[in-house]
């Protein structure tokens, strides 16, 4: 199916312009963004409501690769604001606003600590664009205090921790710094003998390639790449993100030596089938990046409700899906990202789920790597709604 043709045409060149002028450019209000959608007067009203809530933020590239005659399109659904981000819970059940308890291992100047050969550095909370999935939907986009003052700090942290082995740079998207600032920041990691290696999160490649079109960047992350590996984890939700442009962005990556994973998120609307996940899958594979991660949909306050899969429907489709993958696109794991740590989606035996741990939270270390099993129920999303099974 996407042997041929997941790599879409695109009709403008997107990436022969200056990328902080075409910035400027996003869409980002409600009477923009209906010069290139049709809204109804009542979505007009709801969706300025929504947009002070997490703001509209959409790059002219993305916002092309929209059918506007179909309401349903999968990019529209990731990228506009939608009626249901006014329901705070709803049918899936309670939300939280931080569901990965990041709040809980912040250690000041941007570190989130949970796991100790990990460290994760809020680099900045801008991003090209505001996903309406975001689970970290409470400081991207707004301005707080989270940011990082003085990455020097932070990177201070890191260097006293000898049992940090990577950092994760994440926010926001580091790759939307200004290229003079992210420099300063990976010099100040550059030296740190204990760390392993570098991971920078970006949707860029796939929001906003245009960055990556960027000689004195990729020049950058070459130079880094020589002293200390560097990953950038990106996020490809959809086959229809797979296009020229996403390629040309992921191949300048790859041309710095940098090696370029996918997280991808199981969003209803999205890619709840199998020909999305199947197509999005053998997609990366085609552009060179590799499939990682498949998040379960966290259950996030305006996001739960209308995005999150029940884990009976989820556990079958990725089942499903990966009957068609080959070796490697099935290499993803699906994942639920929990306040108690990082849990692998084995599969299910009969009504029941498998999972295993793959980290755990401080002070339960004994929990990693042990099997869990859960009671599967028609509308549970989430761990904590699936009743336990002794094993
Ligand atoms: S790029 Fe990542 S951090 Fe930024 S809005 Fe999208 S999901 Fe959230």
């Amino acid at each position: 199916m996407a042997s041929t043709s997941t790599v879409k045409p695109n009709k403008m060149n997107w990436l022969k312009m200056d990328w902080q002028q075409e910035l400027q450019k996003n869409i980002t209000s409600v009477s923009e963004l209906e010069k290139f959608l049709p809204l109804s007067a009542d979505e007009r009203k709801n969706l300025e409501e929504v947009a002070t809530r997490h703001p509209m933020n959409i790059p002219r590239y993305y916002l092309d690769l929209i059918d506007p005659n179909d309401p349903h399109d999968p990019i529209r659904k990731l990228a506009v604001p939608s009626t249901e981000e006014l329901i705070l819970a709803g049918a899936m059940g309670e939300t939280t606003c931080d569901p990965y308890g990041d709040d809980k291992h912040d250690k000041g100047n941007g570190i989130l600590h949970k796991y100790p050969y990990t460290a994760l550095v809020v680099a900045t909370e801008y991003c090209s664009m505001y996903c309406r999935h975001c689970f970290r939907k409470r400081m991207v986009g707004l301005p707080n205090d989270q940011t990082v003052k003085s990455f020097q700090q932070a990177a201070s942290y890191i260097a006293e921790h000898t049992e940090i082995k990577n950092v994760v740079m994440s926010g926001g998207d580091p790759l939307m710094l200004p290229t003079d600032a992210l420099a300063k920041m990976l010099d100040s990691l550059r030296n740190i003998e204990h760390l392993n290696y570098v991971r920078i999160g970006s949707r860029a490649p796939v929001v906003f390639p245009l960055r990556l079109a960027d000689n004195e960047l990729i020049d950058l992350l070459a130079d880094f790449n020589r002293d200390k590996p560097l990953y950038v984890p990106t996020h490809f939700n959809h086959p229809n993100e797979i296009t020229p442009e996403a390629k040309e962005a992921v191949a300048r990556l790859r041309s710095a030596g940098v090696t370029v994973n996918n997280q991808a998120v199981l969003l209803r609307g999205v890619n709840d089938s199998v020909e999305a996940l199947t197509e999005l899958m053998d997609g990366l594979l085609q552009i060179g990046v590799n499939p990682y991660y498949l998040y379960q949909c966290m259950p996030v306050e305006r996001v739960r409700h209308h995005f999150q899969v029940p884990l009976k429907e989820g556990v079958d489709l990725v089942d499903d899906a990966r009957r068609k993958m080959d070796g490697y696109a099935k290499r993803f794991k699906f994942i639920i990202g929990h306040d108690i740590g990082k849990l692998e989606i084995c599969g299910r035996a009969d009504d029941k789920m498998i999972l295993k741990q793959l980290h755990a939270r401080p002070g339960h270390q004994e929990e990693s790597s042990r099997i869990l099993v859960r009671q599967l129920t028609d509308n549970g999303g989430w761990l904590d709604d699936l009743p336990e099974v002794a094993i």
